[in-house]
């Protein structure tokens, strides 16, 4: 259901790698709402992944001074030793973790990170295991990469988290990774460090497969939830753990592009070989910024928390309310992953039947303006996702437009 749109045209044939990956279903939408708002009708986007705010000022200023300074020019190649400096204080300060300068790499993001450490660890056929939902890109990177991704469906009922049963049926001997996100794009469901440790012990029973943990959204956790990275919770595992994090979200710099990692410094190595025949290296000006993010105030991060938090009780209550509706209050990130099942059945007033989740969310966009994404973009059905990284106004409104057309159907 993700890929729509494959990237096949007349007198073009595309790359094998490639054939099978689309454009994702969350673009698609994204500018099909941005086409109906050009046009003149009232949208209101409900799926950016980015947040509303703006990067803070002092980290706008670090990276004028560097302009200013003449730091305009290439870069080591996977991080300057400034950044990467940074990046070790960061994760021995807030995760308890120790890694050395040559066990972290700095990328054009955790996006490219991501497709280093893919690009430079998949053989064909290898199996990466994923707990569904998950963030759309990770499937496609791994299949443009060779590898065959294995999706774990964890719905609500089990807080969308995967077990350690469910794990150790998914681990074959191809198994090369086990790839975990928490607090999770699109569900934000997080683990603890109770929910971690069974995984973990499947995974010192397996030493043939490696941790990839995304913890871009660790400073987006909400009611006091104590956020823990593998890491820091197992060092048996550390040698085999690569630590995904970045200043996107958690610093509202999602253009700046930065992503960083901490790993065993041979995997390191060999994600450097990647980014040196990709990009050469992160952009220098954004790195100067990065530094000042990761060493500056935080304070930030404490205001936007609680503003986020705000914005999640009123989302989640107003889903709740609605008849067809149920949302699981989730403990971090700015999304809802709520189900639509009692939905699925029902007719629009234009007399179309809502088969599956998909309809359900065209509804919505033609029906109530309202554009968010189904699960089904996400691998998990019947559930739609709403980024509530927009105003409190917008969210009202939306809500109340959600509500309307949901009563609407028969
Ligand atoms: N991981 C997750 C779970 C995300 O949601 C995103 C952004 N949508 C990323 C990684 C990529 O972040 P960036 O490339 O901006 O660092």
């Amino acid at each position: 259901m993700t890929k729509v749109t494959k990237i096949v045209e007349a007198g073009f044939k595309p790359a094998e790698r490639i054939a099978s990956v689309g454009v994702s279903k969350i673009l698609q939408i994204g500018a099909r709402a941005a086409a109906m708002k050009r046009s003149g009708s009232p949208v209101i986007i409900l799926g950016a992944g980015e947040p509303d705010f703006d990067t803070p000022a002092h980290i706008k200023e670090a990276a004028k001074q560097a302009i200013d300074h003449g730091e305009t020019k290439y870069t080591a190649l996977d991080g300057t030793p400034v950044l990467k400096q940074a990046v070790c204080d960061k994760f021995r300060r807030e995760n308890g973790v120790d890694y050395a300068i040559d066990e972290i790499t700095v990328g054009a993001g955790a996006k490219q990170i991501l497709f280093n450490a893919f690009m430079a660890t998949i053989n064909p056929g290898d199996e990466i295991v994923i707990p569904t939902p998950y963030w759309t890109s990770y499937s496609d990177i791994v299949e443009i990469c060779g590898g065959v991704p294995v999706l774990v469906p964890c719905d609500a009922g089990a807080g969308f988290k995967m077990t350690a049963a469910q794990l150790e049926a998914a681990i074959t001997p191809k198994t090369r990774w086990l790839l975990l996100n928490s607090p999770s794009n699109p569900s934000g469901a997080a683990y603890t460090e109770t929910d971690y440790r069974p995984l973990l012990d499947v995974l010192l029973a397996n030493p043939q497969v490696w941790l990839m943990v995304d913890d871009m959204y660790e400073h987006i956790v909400y009611d006091d939830f104590a956020f823990v990275t593998p890491a820091a919770l197992e060092p048996r595992l550390k040698e085999r753990t690569l630590t995904i994090n970045g200043v996107s979200k958690a610093y509202a710099m999602t253009g700046w592009r930065i992503g960083y990692a901490g790993g065993p410094k041979a995997l390191i190595k060999a994600m450097a070989v990647i980014q040196s025949q990709s990009t050469s290296c992160p952009s220098s000006i954004s790195q100067a910024a990065s530094v000042a993010a990761l060493n500056g105030d935080q304070a930030i991060l404490e205001e936007r928390r609680e503003s986020f938090r705000q914005r999640r009780d009123f989302v989640v209550s107003a889903l709740n309310a609605i008849d067809g509706i149920s949302c699981r209050t989730p403990e971090g990130a700015f999304y809802t992953f709520a189900s639509c099942e009692g939905m699925i059945g029902r007719t629009t007033p234009a007399g179309n039947i809502i088969g599956m989740d998909a309809d359900f969310t065209d509804y919505l966009l033609e029906d109530a303006n309202v554009a968010v994404v189904p699960g089904s973009a996400f691998g998990l059905s019947p559930y739609f996702r709403i980024s509530y990284a927009t105003s409190m106004n917008e969210l009202k409104e939306a809500l109340s437009r959600i509500e309307r057309a949901c009563s609407a159907l028969r």
